[in-house]
């Protein structure tokens, strides 16, 4: 399991999301978490006019108010996690095309072999820089 976390702007709706990656027998469950703080500020203030220009009660102000930033707010987590979805499902496809590399069991002694090449197994000597059979470096 793994996590990552990275400021990324889609829309400048999100101010980070958080993604944790799990692996479930041979399914992989990507799980993520938005943090919309900045958007919900920016609502707000876009929605304080309100105030001044609604020549009405405080009353209706204050639902007009309200009502803006449901729908500015609302609309845009909601178009988001919607983008978001459709980017994660695309790109845990991506990765579930490629298949790890397997290793054979040869290799893996090899690999655990420090006398060996892990790529070919040929026996080779602390100093060498580059296996003698297939030239790989060794490091
Ligand atoms: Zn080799």
């Amino acid at each position: 399991m793994f996590r990552f976390v990275w400021n990324w702007n889609l829309l400048k709706t999100i101010t980070f999301i958080e993604i944790t990656l799990k692996e479930k027998g041979t399914d992989i469950v990507l799980k993520y978490r938005i943090n919309f703080t900045e958007l919900f500020v920016i609502s707000l203030l876009l929605s304080l006019p309100v105030f001044y220009i609604w020549s009405g009660s405080i009353g209706e102000k204050i639902i007009i108010f309200l009502i803006q930033n449901a729908l500015f707010y609302g609309l845009n987590v909601v178009i988001t996690i919607l983008r978001c979805n459709r980017l994660m499902r695309s790109t845990l496809a991506d990765i579930q095309e490629h298949e790890p590399p397997t290793v054979s069991k040869e290799q893996q002694a090899w690999i655990s072999d420090a006398a060996r090449c892990d790529a070919c197994g040929h026996a080779i000597e602390p100093r060498d820089k580059i296996c003698p059979d297939c030239g790989i470096r060794l490091g």
